[in-house]
């Protein structure tokens, strides 16, 4: 139990009395990382009091434009090198349980399939059917984070250990994180756990910049959005689109974007005959970029196969039940 909550016996109260700042949790030095994250979980389980934990006071954006692409952002926190950018699932996060039905699940499971973690929590020493309609609906290819709220509510924490072993028995959790949403040590803690999920690529936002970023978001929206349109549903989700330069020059926007995707075989995908799906790609995003924000725009988009952390064999801590 004390690699997953500090010092044997330190109450959360005496953890609590010195709130240092959150970027102290993770190492500002290594590679940048952002991606998407999903909160999802029966109602009442402290979702919203993990949200707000995370997203905190400071940087809160909502973007007007940004929700109507591909995610609606709750929220964000750039921590260290690693920018996370919340989302809001619909159907998971703002319905009640009974609304978990199979017209919905089409919704929910879009919604979830696009992230780069899905964080699911459940109360600790807890699981019932309202939890596993949500389990279920889950997708395998994904890092789940299993997060057990409320562990200032379990009095005998070793009687967890069966609990926590049923609950792999479930599904391949990428981690076990027994904690309190209000707790400002766990919620450090879960920053630097969750930040090994997250994809090495360059934040989609400035970390305080709002126009910026939205402006860097929507580059990266708009390309993708012209990526999936134009290869049809044989590209897989996982493949991403990666901002590498951002630079005004007057009216001139100048931008290098790197798609990525997972195998070669995607590779050819994208680039098409001659270059021509690439091409086409290109042209679509530039003419609605410049529409968006009546100016110039230099493009220049590349491909890139990068295997990796979504075929990563789903790690597991052990937290010293073994
Ligand atoms: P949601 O419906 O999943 O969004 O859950 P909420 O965030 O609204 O939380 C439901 C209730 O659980 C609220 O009364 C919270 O104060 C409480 N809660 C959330 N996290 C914790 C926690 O870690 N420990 C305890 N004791 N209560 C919590
Ligand atoms: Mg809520």
């Amino acid at each position: 139990m004390a690699s997953a909550l500090g010092k044997p016996g330190a109450t959360a109260e005496a953890d609590d009395a010195v709130d240092e700042p959150t970027h102290e949790a993770l190492e500002a030095t290594g590679p940048r990382r952002s991606g998407y994250v999903a909160i999802v979980g029966k109602p009442n389980v402290g979702k919203s009091t993990l949200l707000n934990a995370l997203v905190g006071q400071k940087i809160s954006i909502t973007s007007r434009k940004a929700q109507t692409t591909r995610h609606r952002i709750t929220g964000m926190r750039t921590v260290g090198a690693t920018q996370f950018v919340f989302v809001d699932t619909p159907g998971f996060q703002t319905r009640h349980g009974n609304a978990l039905n199979r017209s919905l699940n089409k919704t929910v499971l879009g919604a979830v399939s696009d992230v780069d973690v899905v964080v699911f929590v459940v109360e600790a020493g807890h699981f019932n059917l309202a939890d596993a309609k949500v389990l279920d609906l889950l997708p395998r290819n994904i890092p789940v984070l299993l997060v057990a709220n409320k562990f200032d509510l379990v009095h005998r924490r070793a009687e967890l250990a069966p609990w926590l072993r049923s609950m792999q028995e479930r599904h391949p959790f990428a981690e076990f994180v027994p904690m309190s949403a209000k707790n400002p040590r766990d919620i450090r803690r879960f920053f630097a756990i969750c930040e090994k999920h997250l994809p090495e690529q360059d934040w989609l936002f400035d970390a305080d910049t709002l126009t910026d970023k939205s402006e860097r978001f929507m580059a990266a929206e708009m390309i993708r959005e012209k990526l999936f349109r134009l290869t049809g549903d044989e590209l897989p989700y996982t493949s991403t689109v990666v901002i590498d330069q951002f630079v005004e020059e007057g009216r001139l926007k100048r931008i290098a974007a790197t798609i990525v995707v997972e195998r070669d075989g995607h590779k050819g995908m994208v680039i098409g005959d001659k270059g021509d799906k690439l091409k086409r790609i290109g042209t679509e995003a530039r003419q609605e970029l410049e529409k968006l924000w009546d100016c110039k725009v230099f493009l220049e988009l590349w491909v890139k196969v990068k295997s990796g952390w979504a075929d990563d064999e789903a790690r597991v801590r052990s937290f010293g039940y073994e």
